[in-house]
């Protein structure tokens, strides 16, 4: 890459961020900070405020209250184009009777850099995308991933500090949308500029970001690496956003370990959480991190409930077992090829799994169950802690 678009990216401070349209609140006082050069991701689900807080971020949306500061310094006074922040929608926004070069070279025109220098940034611009050899066509002559690598062309060709990406890739095909992640991935690095990414794409936002901010209804959730968020999630909405989870419903309990949950299966202990005994709680973990053992065999030491296998799902290089337990409730187990257990569907078996890898987590109310997508119906009293079932009771 020319050293001649590399930027040092600027800070971003987000403080007490809200925006209201009349009775809506769509960005409800957000706390955020991206770090000079950071790749930072909005990740939540379509209406959670990810748009509106990045419109605000480039001027486009005046705030209805809180701070933007970019370097430490306010910009709310700022009219987007002094703002010095590059972006790139999902529709690529080209214009259409213009050559491909004379979109990239929009940015620089509209600051008066001389032709000379503008030829330069634009054909580096250009090579930095992979289409150098495409500069003379119009944009209708391009496909939608060109298209989009020349919307990313033009954010960057003036060198802005901050270059915001709306979900760039939510119009394309799957594998196309691998391949230009993982350009985006590399001008990231080469580039030095700070990036915010929106997407509502988990998987996507695990590949491309140093962290991830997860949205919901407006506000942050969890602000955290890749790894914090899928091994240490601190909602159930990040734990059930990001990826997938096995999931214990009960009461929280008190306990020396960390933190506990009665379940219908008995006490469940896990090493972290942070609940009140006696509320509703779940007890949360990665698929991967459950192991299934026959019923009729030994069984280790710590949490341990019964259940019967009732799916079994083929994916190549693992599979996955979908377990119900006493009180109906399906939990999901992923197992890799290599070291996948011997059960099929009908057969009676022990889930077991380490406290290390579990958390404590309280349930908000619309996924308590009782409401209408509640994962399971679960009465303590009617409980016996700790006992095996029976085969009559598995089958009852
Ligand atoms: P996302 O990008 O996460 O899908 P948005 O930021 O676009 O979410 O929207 C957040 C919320 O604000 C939604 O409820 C949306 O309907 C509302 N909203 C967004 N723009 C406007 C607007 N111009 N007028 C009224 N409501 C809006
Ligand atoms: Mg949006």
């Amino acid at each position: 890459m020319p050293s001649d678009l590399e930027t040092h990216g600027a800070s971003i401070a987000l403080r007490g961020l809200t925006k209201k349209y009349g009775d809506v609140t769509a960005v409800d006082g957000i706390n955020l900070q991206a770090q000079p050069g950071e790749f930072l991701t909005l990740l939540g689900p379509s209406g959670s405020g990810k748009t509106t807080t990045l419109n605000m971020i480039a001027g486009f949306e005046p705030i209805t209250a809180g701070e933007l500061l970019i370097d430490d310094k306010p910009v709310h006074a700022l009219p987007p184009h002094r703002r010095e922040i590059g972006m790139v929608f999902q529709h690529y926004a080209l214009f259409p009777h213009m050559s491909v070069q004379d979109n990239v070279a929009y940015p620089l025109r509209q600051r008066k850099i001389g032709r000379a220098e503008r030829k330069h940034l634009v054909a580096q611009a250009l090579e930095a995308v992979g289409l150098a050899h495409l500069g003379h066509r119009k944009p209708r002559q391009l496909s939608g991933g060109q298209q989009q690598r020349v919307a990313l062309a033009r954010a960057m060709v003036y060198g802005p500090r901050v270059l915001l990406m709306d979900e760039p890739l939510g119009a394309l095909d799957k594998k196309l949308r691998d391949s230009l992640q993982l350009e985006i991935k590399r001008i990231h690095a080469e580039l030095g500029t700070t990036f915010v990414y929106v997407t509502h794409d988990q998987d996507e936002a695990l590949v491309l970001s140093d962290r991830v901010a997860v949205f919901n209804s407006g506000r942050i959730e969890q602000i955290g690496s890749a790894k914090e968020l899928y091994e240490r999630p601190q909602t159930m909405f990040v734990a059930q956003f990001l990826g997938e989870s096995s999931v214990f419903h009960g009461i929280a309990q008190p306990s020396p370990s960390g933190s506990a949950v009665m379940s219908a299966g008995g006490m469940l202990h896990a090493v972290r959480g942070d609940v009140r005994p006696g509320e509703r709680a779940a007890l949360v973990l990665r698929p991967e991190r459950l192991r299934v053992l026959p019923a009729d065999g030994p069984v280790p030491d710590g949490n341990k409930v019964r259940g019967r296998v009732t799916q079994e799902i083929y994916l190549g290089s693992s599979r996955k077992l979908e377990i119900s337990l006493l009180d109906g409730a399906p939990v999901l187990a992923r197992e890799s090829f290599g070291a996948a257990s011997a059960s099929r569907p009908g057969d009676e078996v022990w889930v077991t799994f380490r406290p290390e890898d579990a958390v404590v987590l309280p349930v908000p109310a619309s996924t308590e169950p009782g409401s209408d997508d509640a994962p399971a119906r679960f009465e303590p009293d009617r409980v016996q802690a700790a006992t095996p079932p029976t085969t009559q009771q598995m089958k009852a």
